[in-house]
């Protein structure tokens, strides 16, 4: 098995155990028959370790690699390129010009292949995002002019293959049946044709106008190896036309062609399809005519046993039949190659690709097989067995100080300018509800939102950097193992580390995960990571109830937020989000030059998601927790007796029987009510409960004092340190604050947020309330 194989060694691929999705990944990914594969090095932690495989750098866990049977003996396969059988051609009915006044087209491509670079190229900046479906996997729209006729450009988000088991790739397949787009884009490598023509070979039989651009042509150039377009062309039947999309050359030219291709579908055209060989084509077009609307796409899903692809012809009158006929052709080509038919099916693809470009391309002679490629190089330091994990932690800490650090002066100057603003329609307007609502409610409101801005702005700078050069794809590398223990991936890693900071953009950081499981595990999770709006709250009771060991004190709080969220992800991957299978299989994909450009797009388009998509809900709920301790209103009340008699008042008091156990009394019941709409405010609660100062905060000597002398009405503390460390508890783990609900919201929808609502605020409930009681039984 390939686990067993040690770092150099070279060996083929017999076969890939397993079965669904995991194992289809693999294939597509080239573990095919006969495909050579190196063992290049082990993670730091030893696990997953790196392959190379079609020249192209994918990381297993062992125990995935452990589903691939080798061999060393260079064994007596059939040449692959046997299975090389040329092109079969289709033909494909005009259509009518006027039948849709937009035109459309698609990107479709591997990941990493340069599609948004040729995207924010084409459109400028001036994209919208798009979803679909209610998944959380995103599309994004934008317009482009050429010869006088404006086009839609749709971004799709990057797939190795069309198959049914990831939601980027049902999400492309949905997409382009759905919106029948007037021309596909293919974006490939041209770095790595052998792995990026294997998603053309689909988009192929799909049967719509298809122009592949040649994308990093200048990486190709640079290497020296030369690949024959005219041929290639004429053999794939669509347009190859060269591009370096990260600085624009060619994207004119590829524009061109893709509208030409349009134009000529306006009238009866051959297409080209792979040809699978006698016994396929001939189940393809028995099955064909038994459902003539259906593409040859979907027809070779059918006979693949694709359920999505079933389910499309279940409607029809003789789905029976259909799906009755697809089973004996299954049965049939299975036996005949004695393999299944997910195999056959990707050898095929496989050999295609390989026997196109045994005749199109040339590698450069001087160019030895199997070095690594110049992109690599910076693994020997950055992957290193001893130094990734220093490089690693020092780069998180760049990126967690220009975040949290560098952001907080706009910060402060957005804060400053809310105060400001507050002030001045303080002045300007007379007193009143009118007044106090715009003051507190409304601009307090919109300075919650907009404190938040820097940060995910600068963040998503950097996230973007570290995607686009081809690190953030190392540093899950890098703490896979740790993740791995988790039930989570590698790539949860970097939302933990800037849940920290804020849980907001950490949630929003999420994205970079492409199982939709594991975005939720680490989505619910993250508010355990102890925010640094947090941090008043425990620094003011730390110094007011502990004398000694104050760092231990406050480590030991973020050191319990991490051990609960570790047992939270255990415990959903083992129930309700458990998933089939573990799946790491990840491309290291060469490092590359990121752009300033690429970064900028993405970080405006990320703040702009934020603005739209979360500035409502949390708007709307701070006015709301706004008018809880506003109202009702009496006169003449001092700032203190009005919280308490207003509504937050009540309902603190209401819930004190539930906090007593915990050992809080009603006014840190109300804190925790308030703090609900800002983590902050639970300290300006108690600043105002305890002083009667509104701006009383963690320095503020005076609610020091008052904390420490205050008494309950049988002459007993309020506080004390066990009291205190149970509040700071109940703080680390109850209800994330809105703006990370609305994070959440958006991301995961209201199912999950009503979860974590519930979730959150019982653990923290247990948690407080069993160190509370055993605490006063065994300090007396
Ligand atoms: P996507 O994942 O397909 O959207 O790919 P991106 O557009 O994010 O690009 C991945 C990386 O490749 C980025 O670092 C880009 O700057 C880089 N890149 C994109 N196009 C080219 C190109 O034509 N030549 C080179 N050398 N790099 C490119
Ligand atoms: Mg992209």
């Amino acid at each position: 098995m390939l686990d067993d194989e040690p770092v150099g060694m070279t060996v083929q691929v017999v076969r890939v155990l397993g079965d669904g999705s995991f194992r289809q990944r693999l294939l597509e990914m080239g573990f095919v028959r006969g495909a050579r594969v190196t063992v290049l090095k082990n993670a730091p932690l030893l696990d997953p370790v790196e392959y190379m495989i079609m020249g192209s750098h994918i990381s297993l866990r062992h125990s995935e690699a452990a589903q691939v049977e080798v061999t060393d003996k260079d064994a007596e396969f059939c040449d692959m390129e046997d299975a090389f059988n040329g092109v079969v051609e289709t033909e494909v009915a005009g259509v009518d010009p006027m039948a849709d006044d937009v035109l459309r087209v698609v990107l479709v491509g591997n990941p990493n292949c340069g599609k948004t670079s040729f995207f924010n190229n084409v459109t400028g900046a001036k994209e919208k995002v798009g979803n679909y479906g209610g998944v959380t996997v995103d599309s994004k729209e934008g317009w482009f002019s050429i010869g006088g006729r404006r086009v839609q450009l749709v971004d799709l988000p990057g797939t190795y293959s069309l198959t049914e088991y990831s939601p980027e790739e049902m999400y492309v397949r949905t997409y382009i049946r759905d919106n029948r787009p007037d021309a596909i884009l293919n974006i490939v490598d041209a770095g790595n044709l052998e792995r990026n023509l294997y998603l053309t070979t689909q988009v192929m039989d799909m049967n719509i106008p298809m122009v592949v651009a040649l994308n990093m042509w200048d990486e190709l150039e640079k290497s020296g190896d030369h690949l024959d377009i005219e041929m290639m062309s004429r053999l794939l039947g669509a347009r190859l036309v060269p591009v370096t999309a990260y600085n624009g050359h060619g994207v004119k030219e590829v524009l061109q062609a893709t509208m030409a291709a349009i134009d000529e579908s306006e009238q009866d055209t051959l297409h080209h399809n792979v040809n699978y060989g006698t016994l396929i084509e001939d189940a393809l077009k028995q099955l064909g005519e038994l459902c003539p609307d259906l593409d040859r796409y979907t027809v070779l899903k059918i006979i693949e046993n694709d359920k999505h692809a079933i389910d499309l012809v279940s409607s029809q009158d003789n789905a029976i039949q259909v799906k009755a006929l697809a089973d004996e052709l299954r049965q049939r080509i299975e036996r005949d190659y004695n393999d299944d038919i997910t195999s056959i099916i990707t050898d095929l693809k496989y050999g295609f690709v390989r026997g196109a470009l045994a005749e199109v391309f040339t590698t450069n002679p001087e160019r030895t097989v199997g070095e690594t490629k110049p992109g690599y190089s910076m693994d020997r330091f950055l992957t290193n067995r001893w130094l990734a994990l220093p490089i690693l932690l020092v780069l998180m800490w760049l990126m967690f100080e220009a975040t949290f650090t560098l952001g907080s002066y706009p910060q402060e100057w957005i804060e400053n300018g809310i105060e400001w603003l507050g002030g001045w329609i303080g002045k300007v307007m007379p007193d009143g509800i009118l007044k106090d609502l715009m003051v507190d409610g409304i601009i307090g409101g919109v300075g919650g939102v907009l404190v938040f801005l820097p940060q995910i702005l600068i963040l998503f700078f950097c996230i973007s950097l570290l995607e686009d050069s081809g690190y953030m794809a190392r540093a899950a590398f890098i703490v896979d193992r740790i993740m791995h223990r988790v039930g989570l991936h590698g790539k949860s890693f970097i939302p933990y580390l800037i849940g920290f900071g804020c849980g907001v953009p950490a949630i929003m950081a999420t994205r970079t995960l492409e199982n939709r499981r594991d975005r939720i595990v680490t989505i619910l999770t993250i508010p355990f990571m102890s925010c640094s709006a947090r941090l008043p709250a425990y620094l003011l009771l730390v110094a007011a109830f502990f004398t000694a060991n104050q760092g231990l004190i406050l480590m030991s709080i973020y050191l319990i937020g991490i051990l609960i969220a570790a047992l939270t992800a255990i415990l959903l991957s083992k129930t309700i989000l458990k998933h089939d299978k573990t799946q790491f299989v990840m491309e290291l994909p060469p490092y590359r030059k990121p752009t300033a450009r690429n970064a900028t797009i993405h970080m405006w388009s990320k703040g702009k998601q934020y603005l739209q998509k979360m500035a409502t809900i949390i708007l709307a709920a701070s006015i709301i927790v706004w008018a809880l301790g506003y109202f009702p209103r009496h006169e003449g009340q001092t700032p203190q007796e009005q919280i308490e008699n207003s509504y937050m008042g009540l309902m603190g008091k209401a819930i004190e029987p539930l906090v007593e156990p915990l050992g809080f009394n009603w006014q840190m019941g109300v804190s925790v009510l308030t703090g609900a709409a800002a983590k902050e405010i639970v300290v300006s609660t108690m600043g105002v409960l305890y002083t009667g100062e509104t701006d009383a905060d963690e320095e503020s000597t005076s609610l020091k004092e008052k904390l420490q002398t205050a008494t309950k009405p049988n002459g007993e503390h309020v506080f004390n340190p066990v009291v205190a460390y149970s509040f700071m508890l109940f703080i680390l783990l109850y209800f994330p604050c809105i703006a990370a609900l609305a994070a959440i919201k958006r991301e995961a929808g209201w199912k999950w947020v009503a979860f974590e609502v519930i979730y959150t605020t019982a653990v923290a409930w247990v948690v407080s309330f069993v160190f509370y009681q055993l605490a006063i039984r065994i300090l007396g």
